[in-house]
């Protein structure tokens, strides 16, 4: 959603879809999601390539530049150089084969709320942790704990990696698994998962918030905004603010 093209030049747009999720399905979701977001027509049938997952990594690289976030965090891929301003936040990620490079509107969302409701001290819980950027800001930015779970396997030894290359491993634990890791009282959570499972989990965020606490929800899409918003409110949570980057929404809540 975040690109301008060239509509009087043929484009050609390559999705990489890892092999265990490749479908017929797959590829028609994402046909129909740049048709839908973005108004981009295929004109053909997709062709398709198998590629190795080590060039799939190689290939992305080439692509990943340095990211601004928020007022003062900065996204800084492990094989570039950096030299942070003032009083910038530099993260170092290689994300491999997880979400969260900084480079998708959802994740940018959630590194936003993160700075600007997320109090020096707080016990905080990342669901959902992909690559561990936003454990990595939250203990950066002065968290005094952070719990860090996914349900994937690659995510929880990606998040694993960036906790050591940042140095935070005194304040992160990274687990693999869901909300039923999370045993105590949490003064911010972020989940940037998909609406579905934040609709099936909305149930549980109360008893894990502490009552100053904050969560933000990330990976709404603007048609779904209501629903999501609904069981969350359904369930004793109020949301205090919304924050959008193209069809993007992620919601900040409190008890
Ligand atoms: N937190 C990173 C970010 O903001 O960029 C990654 C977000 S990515 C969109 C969502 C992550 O949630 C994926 O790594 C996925 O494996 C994980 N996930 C999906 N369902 C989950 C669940 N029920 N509990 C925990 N993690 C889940």
């Amino acid at each position: 959603g975040n690109y301008v093209i060239d509509t009087t030049k043929p484009v050609i747009i390559s999705a990489y879809v890892a092999e265990d999720h490749y479908s017929q399905q797959a590829i028609d979701e994402i046909t129909k999601s740049l048709w839908h977001l973005n108004q981009i027509r295929p004109v053909g049938v997709p062709q398709i390539r198998e590629i190795s997952p080590e060039d799939w990594m190689e290939a992305w690289k080439a692509h990943y530049p340095i990211i601004h976030a928020g007022e003062r965090l900065v996204i800084k891929p492990a094989w570039l150089a950096y030299s942070p301003q003032n009083n910038e936040i530099v993260i170092e990620l290689d994300p491999g084969m997880a979400f969260g490079t900084g480079l998708h509107p959802t994740t940018r969302l959630c590194l936003d709320a993160i700075e600007r409701y997320m109090h020096e001290e707080s016990v905080c819980l990342d669901l959902g942790t992909g690559s561990g950027i936003l454990a990595a800001a939250m203990a950066k930015l002065g968290a005094k704990q952070v719990l860090a779970v996914d349900i994937d396997p690659v995510a929880v030894s990606a998040a694993k990696s960036t906790v050591e290359r940042n140095g935070i491993s005194d304040k992160v634990q990274v687990l693999e698994g869901s909300i039923e890791k999370a045993t105590a009282q949490y003064d911010f959570i972020a989940a940037n998962i998909i609406a579905s499972v934040i609709i099936e989990l909305s149930p549980r965020f109360q008893e894990i918030m502490s009552d100053e606490g904050y969560l933000v929800v990330s990976g709404i899409l603007e048609e779904r905004y209501y629903e999501v918003a609904l069981s969350l409110t359904a369930n004793g949570l109020k949301p205090v603010d919304l924050i959008q980057e193209s069809d993007w929404i992620a919601i900040i809540l409190q008890k």
